[in-house]
C-alpha cells in the first residue's frame, strides 16, 4: 500500500490546502493529513492543533483515503513511523521554491525512504493561503471563497475582529 503525507500548519485549511489534498488522494492508496506546529509560527496561531484537525475531518469526510493526524517533531521521523513513501506538498509559485526544495533535501537526508512530491497549485487558489484567510477575514471580509463551507462560520467566528 503506498502511503502519502500531507503536512502544513492547516491554520486553517483552505480551498487551496484542500485541493491538494483531494488530488493527492487519487495518486496514492492512503494519505495521511498531519498538522504540524511550525517552530517559526510558534504561539502564533489562530486555531489549536485540535480545532485544525477536525476542520480538515470535516472537508475530506468524503474522501475514504483521507485520514486526519497531528505530530510535534521531525516530518521524517513521523513518515518512518507511518511508513509512507511520499510526502506531498503544494507549490504556488516561485516563492514557495526555496524553502519546499531546502525540506524537501534535509527530509530525504534524514528518512531516504521517504519523496517529496510537488503537486502544482490550481491557477484558482494560487495566490490563496492561511494567512490571506486571516487579514481578509480579520477586516472584516469574504472568505466564503477561501475556505471551504464547512468550516466557515467557525472561522469567521474566531477571526472576525
Ligand atoms: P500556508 O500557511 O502557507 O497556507 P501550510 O504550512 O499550511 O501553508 O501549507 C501546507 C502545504 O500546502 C504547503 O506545501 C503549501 O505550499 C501548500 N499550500 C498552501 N496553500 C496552497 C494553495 N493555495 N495551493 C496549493 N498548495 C498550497
Amino acid at each position: 500500500m503506498k502511503i502519502a503525507i500531507c503536512p502544513g500548519s492547516f491554520d486553517p485549511v483552505t480551498n487551496g490546502h484542500l485541493d491538494v489534498i483531494k488530488r493527492a488522494s487519487k495518486l496514492f492508496d492512503k494519505v495521511i493529513v498531519v498538522v504540524m506546529e511550525n517552530i517559526k509560527k510558534k504561539n502564533q496561531s489562530s486555531f489549536t492543533l485540535e480545532e485544525r484537525m477536525d476542520f480538515i475531518n470535516r472537508c475530506t469526510k468524503d474522501l475514504d483515503n483521507v485520514e486526519t493526524d497531528s505530530y510535534v517533531g521531525l516530518l521524517a521521523d513521523y513518515a518512518k513511523m507511518k511508513e509512507a513513501t511520499a510526502i506531498v506538498k503544494g507549490l504556488r509559485a516561485v516563492s514557495d521554491f526555496e524553502d519546499e526544495f531546502q525540506q524537501a533535501l534535509t527530509n530525504i537526508k534524514l528518512n531516504p525512504d521517504v519523496e517529496t512530491v510537488f503537486i502544482t497549485a490550481s491557477s484558482e487558489y494560487m495566490y490563496l493561503s492561511s494567512s490571506v484567510v486571516k487579514q481578509v477575514c480579520g477586516y472584516g471580509g469574504n472568505v466564503s471563497d477561501f475556505v471551504p463551507n464547512e468550516i466557515l462560520r467557525d472561522v469567521e467566528n474566531r477571526l472576525k475582529r
